[in-house]
Formats: C-alpha cells, structure tokens, sequence
C-alpha cells in the first residue's frame, strides 16, 4: 500500500485518513520534515492557512514539503491547503511574513466567498479520470466551502479539473492537486482516489510528461 502523509498541524486530519484508509493507504501524521522522506504522496488539509503555516514556521516544514514537491512527491491540498500550495495569495495581513509551500501556479483569495456565504455545500463538476478507467470526467461532486479561498487566476502549467457557477474550484499540476473545496467532508474520495493512482503507479507519472513541477 502507499504511504500516504496527512500534514497533521491543524485542521481537518482525521476526515483525510478515513478517506485514504479506504482507499488502502498507509496513512502518516506528518508533524515533522523527517517524516517526509519515506511518503508516496501528501495531503494538506483545509484549516486555518495562517495556524497551519505558524505552527509549521519553527521547523521549516512546507519549505521541506517543496523541496519533496519539487522532487515529484504527488500533493493534494484542500481548501487550507490551496492556499500554502498557491504560488501568489492575495496579500493580507494574515500569511505575511510565514513560509507557505508555492509552487502552483494561481493566485487565490482568501476567505473571498463572502460573509453570508461563509459556509455552503455545492455541486462542482469535477474531470478526473474514472475510476479503473481512464476517460476523464466531468462528473458532479458534493463540495462543502467554508470560508474557502477563490482562485482568481491560473497560470501556465496548471488545468482547471472542476468549476462551480463558471469559476474554477480545482486544479492540477503535474503531481499537484487542489481544490477550494472540502471533498473529505462530503465524503466524495475521487481526488484522493487520484492522489492514491499517481503515487502508486509508474506509469501514471510517465504519462504526463510535464509532471516534474518547475520551480518558477
Ligand atoms: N479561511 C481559511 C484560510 O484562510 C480556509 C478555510 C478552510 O480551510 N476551510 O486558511
């Protein structure tokens, strides 16, 4: 089974680890860079960016999870998550000064969704390959957003794979995969399920040839 890590500061951790034990994962809280070495693949949950990326500050540890990004490990951030993978937020106070981890190639917004919107559940139409097969979606999704971030823009390299009302709520890069989303909460596991695919098998990676993220 692959060991799959879920970086376990703050958030929503346990719902992740049910989705990827059901899914055969071998599941690891990953607190420390140390424990970054041995993973197939990493989830960063949805949270509070800010918390996750103070709590992270003291051990260099999303700096440590690029330098495995960069080296090919598949990521999966959700909502939070988005957030420390986004190449560019939206300056605020609440990220400035903190080491995110970057490297995806939009520019998100956080908490941009609104007040009296601040929480709700939606269906996106989500494009991943099907299940044992391989002919991309799209299909709908149950997401739940909360207080979720809005990706404003998407840079070279990076696919839109779901939208909700025309805007885009995932993308893809490479090994990267992030949603504004919570998909863990609604308990739809077909971006964990491709999470488990490109970390298990070979020839996942082989097939897409711009795999290997570029430090920009
Ligand atoms: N608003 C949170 C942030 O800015 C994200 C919310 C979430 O992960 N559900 O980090």
């Amino acid at each position: 089974a692959p060991r799959i890590g879920v970086l376990a500061l703050q958030g929503a951790v346990a719902e992740h680890a049910d989705l990827l034990h059901g899914l055969g994962a071998q599941v690891v809280p990953v607190r420390r860079p140390d424990q970054l070495a041995s993973l197939s693949g990493l989830v960063i949950p949805g949270g509070e960016s800010t918390a996750i990326a103070r709590l992270a500050h003291p051990q260099g540890l999303l700096p440590a999870v690029r330098r495995r990004m960069d080296e090919g490990m598949p990521v999966l951030g959700t909502c939070a998550g988005l957030i420390l993978l986004s190449e560019t937020v939206v300056p605020e106070a609440g990220l400035a000064g903190l080491d995110t981890i970057g490297g995806l190639h939009v520019r998100t917004r956080r908490n941009a969704y609104g007040r009296q919107r601040d929480s709700f559940e939606a269906e996106v139409s989500v494009s991943l390959p099907d299940p044992g097969g391989s002919s991309p979606g799209p299909r709908p999704m149950r997401a739940a957003f909360i207080r979720a971030p809005l990706i404003e823009q998407v840079g070279e390299g990076a696919e839109v794979i779901a939208t909700h009302g025309g805007r885009p709520v995932a993308v893809r890069q490479g090994r990267v995969l992030a949603a504004s989303f919570h998909p863990e909460l609604t308990g739809d596991d077909r971006l964990h399920r491709e999470l488990v695919r490109i970390a298990s098998s070979p020839e996942a990676l082989a097939a897409s040839p711009e795999a290997a993220l570029q430090a920009p």
